[in-house]
């Protein structure tokens, strides 16, 4: 039998194949992924860059658009809501199972946390339970410690090798196709979001113009905006969390406590009570310590939305009165 004859690929060929796979991806985070994980390289890709690139570009618009008192309102109510989509259900409920609720609620806050750009709520907590099985070793994806404080920040989001959703982690949480499809399909809410903004800022334009908003400008601080603001002030979690502030707990990383942290993210700056017990509805183990999210837990949980908030064991107490 003859050898097959063998056709060289030219370059030209090879780049529109890495292109359609770019844009294959974007649509569905399983296409090809598991190349990416036999590919593993901890670098910067400029390619995995392009929506965050984007998002930050887009912010320059508002030399175009303008700003009014309703845009950059609806800007600030936005990055709270969806703070808080992040930090107490993609983290504190997907990640850490810190309560219980519906199908329902966590499929709407599921919902709200992928409007923030973040990839899907399962690839967040697979990555997030990850960072907590090798905090500041050499395996945990966002170190400062090991890789220094720009990788932690917004490096490690675009490296190939740190895309695909690592589905062995999320066991308890991939027979709900919901989220399966907000996971693979993690552009999508993103988009309808956008449009949702726009055209409500053109309803307003028509019906209330003397609010001084309009379509674009409505997008443009309510996506771009809030959204970038919201992106940065969730990654401060990996990077700044673990290199300022106070440690409390001996945790066996670099974690710490800040308030300037748990102001920006709604809680999220008591990072080293966080990994001394993770499994907590609450980050700020004493009045002191301010955690939003964990006051609107409360009152979710009052209105009977989510239930069984996991409380602090009073072991963890009994270490900091035994020092
Ligand atoms: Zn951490
Ligand atoms: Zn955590």
């Amino acid at each position: 039998m003859s050898p097959q004859p063998v056709h060289p690929t030219s370059a030209c060929a090879r780049g529109w194949r890495k292109v359609v796979t770019l844009l294959k991806q974007w649509w569905d985070t399983d296409h090809e992924a598991d190349a990416l994980v036999t590919a593993r390289e901890d670098r910067f890709d400029l390619r995995r860059s392009i929506p965050y690139i984007f998002l930050h570009l887009g912010c320059l618009l508002v030399l175009w658009v303008g700003w009014s008192p309703v845009a950059v309102g609806v800007a600030v109510f936005l990055y709270a809501v969806r703070m808080f989509a992040v930090t107490a259900f993609y983290h504190r409920y997907f990640s850490h199972r810190a309560f219980r609720t519906s199908r329902f609620m966590q499929f709407v806050f599921a919902v709200l946390g992928n409007t923030s750009m973040q990839r899907g709520p399962l690839w967040w907590a697979a990555t997030h339970r990850h960072h907590h099985q090798h905090s500041d070793e050499e395996e945990d994806k966002h170190s400062p410690v090991q890789s220094g404080f720009w990788w932690a920040h917004f490096g490690w989001l675009t490296s190939a090798s740190n895309f695909p959703t690592d589905y062995s982690k999320i066991n308890d949480l991939t027979k709900f196709p919901e989220l399966m499809f907000l996971n693979r399909r993690c552009m999508v809410v993103p988009l309808v979001y956008g449009a949702f903004l726009w055209a409500i800022g053109a309803s307003l334009a028509q019906w209330a113009p003397s609010l001084g908003v309009n379509g674009a400008q409505l997008f443009v601080w309510g996506f771009f905006v809030s959204t970038v603001v919201l992106l940065h002030g969730t990654l401060l979690v990996n990077s700044l969390a673990h290199t300022f502030g106070k440690r409390r707990f001996d945790t066996g990383d670099d974690s710490r406590n800040s308030l300037f942290i748990a102001l920006v993210t709604l809680g999220e700056g008591w990072h080293n009570n966080h990994h001394r017990y993770a499994g907590s509805a609450r980050q700020g183990f004493y009045w002191w310590e301010i955690d939003v999210s964990y006051y609107l837990l409360r009152v979710l949980a009052w209105m009977g939305l989510i239930w069984d908030l996991r409380p602090v064991p009073q072991r963890v107490y009994e270490e900091v009165k035994a020092r």
